[in-house]
């Protein structure tokens, strides 16, 4: 992958952050991708591919790229995904070339994937991958969540339970790791962990020129 380097108000430039956000399903993630990227004009969404099939309310090109099998597997072997993985029976990957395009325009970039594609990317990119893994309060919350969402049938539900306990086995593979039992307060822990993360010396690449000129 190019060298994400982005530019700061202050002249000095900074490497880009790829920001993962990884969680059971119905613990509250997406409501929190969505208010990040709509509170922080410099992080942009990373849209993954997709063999599941499309929910009522979703768009194409928007929530995900909905693929059949054939154009996923040549996508695969077209080397067009930093990573993908099988995830509740179904493909899911992240294609290559509009992250680069993002980090290239100066944006930072916001994943929703799960375990095996933030360890995947932090393989790849390493020190610029920050994962975060926002945990449900309960397991009981969860469920009463999933089945608000009512878009799922029974047997997607049960099955998405079941993963949950399997997701949240892998959550020492994260730098962060949250509640959402208040989606404002997490959101907002969220938002502070990004500016932190932007903010960190090892992702200052022109740091030197700037120090030089405020102690000539
Ligand atoms: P859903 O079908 O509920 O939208 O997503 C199911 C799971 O797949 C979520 O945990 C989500 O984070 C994960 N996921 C979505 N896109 C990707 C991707 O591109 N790569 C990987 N590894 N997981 C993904």
């Amino acid at each position: 992958m190019a060298d994400p380097i982005q530019s700061d108000p202050h002249g000095f430039k900074r490497r880009g952050v790829l920001f993962v956000l990884s969680s059971p399903s119905g613990a509250g993630k997406s409501t929190i991708a969505r208010k990040l990227l709509a509170a922080d004009s410099g992080l942009a969404m990373s849209v993954s591919a997709t063999t599941r099939p499309m929910r009522p309310g979703e768009k194409d090109g928007v929530d995900y790229h909905f693929v059949d099998v054939a154009k996923f597997k040549d996508m695969v072997a077209n080397h067009e995904f930093l990573e993908w993985a099988h995830v509740f029976g179904h493909r899911y990957g992240t294609p290559h070339a509009p992250v680069e395009e993002m980090l290239a325009n100066g944006r930072d970039v916001l994943f929703d994937i799960d375990w095996q594609g933030a360890q995947q990317l932090h393989q790849i990119a390493g020190g610029d991958v920050v994962r975060v893994f926002i945990f449900p309060p309960s397991l009981q919350e969860l469920e009463r969540r999933l089945r608000g969402r009512a878009t799922d049938s029974e047997e997607v539900i049960e099955a998405r339970m079941s993963r949950a306990a399997a997701e949240i086995a892998h959550w020492d593979g994260y730098d962060y790791v949250l509640v959402n039992d208040d989606a404002e307060s997490c959101f907002q822990s969220v938002k502070t962990i990004l500016q932190a993360e932007r903010l960190k010396r090892s992702r200052q690449t022109g740091l030197i020129g700037f120090v030089r000129s405020l102690t000539r």
